[in-house]
């Protein structure tokens, strides 16, 4: 059984970079899903109570139903601090965290002079030289420590990533990191360990910023394994989750992260781009497989595969985005659009309309020509006369369009632009657009016959 999660902070809407980490997640564990026992979870990380904000947490839900990613089950890291806390005082007790009382001044102090001497700022372990009795005196001085996770020098960490392959780091190389706050909050790192194991999380798939706090992680689910962090504290996990980083999302002129706000799920869905158009660019960039117009959710778990992923950054481009959501709005069908549409439009309006349009909201712009009123251009007195013709040869009949060209082309030897031109622009106002043919029976005979007439004056 797969089981995934997608993890945001709600500290601001979600964009197309972790709509993307959502979307592979959801794919994964959809793919797993043969039994129906594939799980995809959404994880909360509300431990800032400053920076978190109960309307992003909304919008986060609106966001995943919009796409239909919608998770089988929700998490609140802040409803589940006894669960950090029980972990917190396993590892305590095994000696696997520390109480540290620099301030960020010192440590930032620290971090310059081993940069100065060439060093990499890895934190000097200081705090964890101190005797009890300095302890005691910095609480007397109603100094609160933060604490830092004691890593293994001794264990090398290596792990198989399923994106990246082999990764291997040395924790000599790794500052000790901070997991809690002097006030007592949680900063990212233990909670998410805590969280995986307990929800039995069997897939962590996540951009490759996260590669360092993965090594990091991976010695704290040892840990937490060893300090007998069991049972009465999760339910099934008794080895690892696989690791998955993917390479990050830019833009083609490089970081996206400037235009983020634009690229916000929210955005993207004011400026008229479907859902199906962002999960199919979503699902393959940065894979060899291609990207494509795909309406259907199946086609792109069936083929999803962390194979696939290259590790060059993956570009976004907002035209390739257009064009596929153009696409896609030419596959839809009316029913799925039906609340959309402007009032009155029907099954056969939205067939004619379709493939003019590159978002929906253009359909009523399309649809005026059907209800009128329309602005016809001037015509020539050649083309007056032409379009009186017209007027007397419309029939009415299962195919009104292509018996009046016939009909015209007979009577008057025009053929080609001359025949056609001159009637789309009296019965449309427009030089271009819907197939004639569709769009005149929904114009109607007495409506079609009353244009003709106004442009031939
Ligand atoms: N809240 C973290 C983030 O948004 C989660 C990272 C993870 O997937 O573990 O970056």
């Amino acid at each position: 059984m797969i089981v995934t999660r997608f993890a945001p902070s709600p500290t601001g809407r979600l964009h197309v970079g972790n709509l993307r980490t959502a979307l592979h997640n959801w794919l994964l564990a959809r793919k797993g899903d043969d039994d129906g026992a594939g799980r995809f979870l959404l994880r909360i990380d509300d431990t800032d109570a400053e920076r978190s904000r109960e309307e992003y947490v909304d919008a986060i839900r609106q966001d995943l139903a919009w796409l239909g990613l919608e998770p089988d089950a929700e998490y609140r890291q802040s409803e589940r601090l006894d669960k950090y806390d029980a972990a917190f005082e396993q590892l305590k007790e095994a000696g696997r965290v520390y109480p540290a009382y620099e301030t960020a001044q010192e440590l930032e102090l620290k971090r310059k002079i081993a940069l100065g001497r060439g060093r990499p700022p890895i934190y000097d372990r200081a705090a964890l030289a101190m005797s009890g009795e300095e302890r005691a005196a910095k609480e007397a001085d109603g100094i609160s420590p933060h604490w830092r996770f004691k890593l293994d020098r001794e264990q090398h960490i290596d792990w198989e990533d399923g994106v990246r392959g082999p990764q291997k780091f040395d924790p000599a190389q790794l500052s000790d990191p901070v997991i809690r706050r002097a006030d007592g909050s949680w900063l990212y790192m233990l909670p998410s360990v805590v969280d995986d194991m307990n929800m039995g999380v069997t897939d962590v798939l996540r951009g490759e910023d996260h590669v360092s706090n993965t090594a990091v992680q991976v010695q704290m689910f040892s840990a937490l394994h060893e300090a007998g962090f069991g049972p009465e504290h999760c339910d099934v996990i008794d080895s690892f989750p696989r690791f998955g980083h993917t390479a990050l999302l830019v833009g083609k002129e490089g970081k996206l992260s400037k235009r983020l706000g634009s690229l916000s799920c929210e955005a993207l869905r004011e400026q008229g781009i479907e859902p199906e158009a962002i999960l199919s660019l979503l699902a393959r960039l940065g894979t060899s497989k291609p990207v494509e117009p795909i309406a259907d959710r199946q086609v792109l778990i069936d083929g999803f595969d962390l194979e696939t992923f290259g590790r060059a950054p993956a570009k976004f481009d907002d035209a390739e985005l257009e064009r596929l959501n153009a696409a896609i709005v030419h596959q839809l069908d009316f029913d799925e659009v039906q609340g959309r549409l402007p009032e009155g439009m029907d099954a056969a309006g939205w067939h004619a309309i379709r493939p003019n349009l590159s978002h929906v909201g253009e359909a009523g712009e399309w649809w005026q020509l059907v209800t009128g009123p329309i602005d016809q251009p001037e015509f020539s007195e050649e083309d007056r006369a032409f379009l009186g013709n017209a007027a007397d040869a419309l029939e009415w009949s299962d195919n009104p369009w292509g018996d009046l060209t016939a009909a015209l082309k007979a009577r008057t030897g025009r053929k080609g632009k001359p025949l056609f031109l001159p009637l789309r622009q009296a019965l449309t106002g427009m030089d271009h657009g819907p197939d004639m043919s569709e769009l005149l029976p929904l114009i109607g005979e007495d409506e079609a016959r009353a244009r003709l007439r106004s442009a031939a004056g």
